[in-house]
């Protein structure tokens, strides 16, 4: 395997040289969205420049190789994510429409008000409304299971939370706030000691482990294109193909029929009936360059990764008034800490000064901040285009922010709390 060089890997990402000031940034908000290498930018552009016609309609030649490229990046996807054919690749805007695809078209129609959901404290709202609306329309319970001091999902309430009522689990792989892997082989074990399904939200996993749903054998996957270094709009579906078959449609209209008269609409065949109205062609294509080029580093990331998790939390550790979120390192570069006695949004703020971009805020994971009695925390987030002599910078900048008697600096503060 070839040596990974971060310095080498970064030119690959125009953002950082595209202006005196993105040149000098510390982007640090990396589970929010990643940036985009040229590979993924230039796919789009040269969709546009050379093959721009809709998908699956026309029989005219522009069309056929736009149709050819679509399909082909649906095997790009089927092979990313060890997915059995590609009719279990459905297209998405993202990991929220896919859950809500499968809490509208599944659990919604099923489920009773002898039946149960759960999910976990560390999950995204992107995994928690859906299915509070589920609860509320079918009178299902949604069960909650609670989470280490670590921030991993407790494997030790399985038993007194799934039970033979559950009927669908929804669970994060890795949480966009304790950036911990959860053991989600042992809870889908246990989904089907009880003949439950689970659906696994991998929204932050895709960009960080190799993914292989066949051999989890999980029955929904779930991820979005722009953590992956991909476009934003565009994401996945995976479904086992015999229950996304027995699934109604999520949204009607072309492209998803065989048949419309006024007597009556069929309806298309796997994967297009969730495919309704021209998809986000230029989109897609993006995503599966993305893969591929993720794909082309994968080992040798995860190497340099661990580097950055090690040497990030042990400088973060150097610093007294931070207080972590939770026990022990992350599994991928996520920190969450508070500064005793500090606004996160205060520091987030007068980081953003020093052109350090971090997140302050719930991270669109309120219910996980209320288990945890935090009203938010600051997040920093990295990639593999991230170098250690950034995390120096900003362990330089927070020393000298509480050198400075902290929050009496004065900024003026902008940061949404979203995410
Ligand atoms: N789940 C997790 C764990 C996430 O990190 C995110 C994005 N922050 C989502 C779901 C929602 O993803 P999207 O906004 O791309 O639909």
């Amino acid at each position: 395997m070839a040596e990974f060089s971060p310095k080498q890997f970064r030119k690959q990402f125009p953002l950082f040289s595209s202006t005196p000031l993105n040149s000098s940034m510390i982007y640090f908000d990396n589970a929010a969205t990643t940036q985009k290498p040229l590979a993924v930018i230039d796919e789009i552009a040269y969709y546009y420049q050379t093959s721009n016609a809709n998908v699956h309609r026309s029989s005219h030649q522009l069309s056929a190789s736009a149709t050819a490229k679509f399909e082909k990046a649906r095997l790009v996807v089927k092979q990313f994510i060890g997915a059995k054919n590609d009719k279990e690749i459905v297209w998405t805007k993202g990991t929220t429409e896919a859950i809500n695809i499968v809490a509208q078209c599944y659990a919604r129609p099923l489920l009773t008000k002898h039946d149960e959901i759960v999910v976990s404290y560390a999950e995204h709202h992107a995994n928690i409304v859906p299915w509070q609306q589920v609860a509320e329309h079918t009178g299902a319970k949604l069960n909650v299971l609670p989470l280490t001091s670590c921030g991993r999902i407790d494997l030790s309430s399985l038993d007194s939370v799934i039970n033979s009522n559950t009927k669908l689990i929804a669970i994060n792989m890795i949480s966009n706030v304790t950036g911990k892997r959860n053991a989600i082989e042992r809870i889908i074990a246990k989904a089907k000691a009880v003949g439950a399904k689970v659906l696994i939200d991998g929204a932050q996993a895709i960009a960080h482990e190799r993914i292989d749903v066949h051999q989890l054998d999980c029955d929904f996957f779930a991820f979005s294109a722009h953590k992956v270094f991909g476009p934003t709009g565009a994401g996945v579906l995976y479904g086992k193909e015999q229950l996304l078959t027995a699934m109604p449609p999520y949204q009607f209209g072309g492209e998803m029929i065989k048949k419309v008269s006024f007597n009556g609409t069929s309806f298309a065949d796997l994967p297009f009936k969730f495919e309704t109205g021209t998809p986000n062609i230029a989109g897609v294509l993006g995503l599966a360059k993305a893969l591929a080029f993720t794909k082309q580093y994968q080992a040798s990331m995860a190497i340099y990764e661990q580097q950055l998790i090690d040497y990030t939390h042990s400088q973060l550790k150097t610093i007294p008034q931070i207080k972590f979120l939770f026990d022990e390192k992350p599994d991928i570069p996520i920190f969450s800490f508070v500064i005793e006695g500090e606004h996160n949004q205060d520091v987030a703020a007068y980081l953003d000064t020093r052109n350090i971009a971090i997140r302050a805020g719930h991270h669109c994971a309120m219910p996980l901040m209320e288990y945890l009695g935090q009203t938010g925390c600051l997040r920093v987030s990295l990639a593999p285009y991230n170098l250690i002599s950034e995390v120096d910078s900003l362990i330089v900048a927070l020393k000298g922010y509480l050198a400075a008697g902290a929050g009496h600096t004065s900024v003026q503060m902008n940061v949404s709390t979203e995410q």
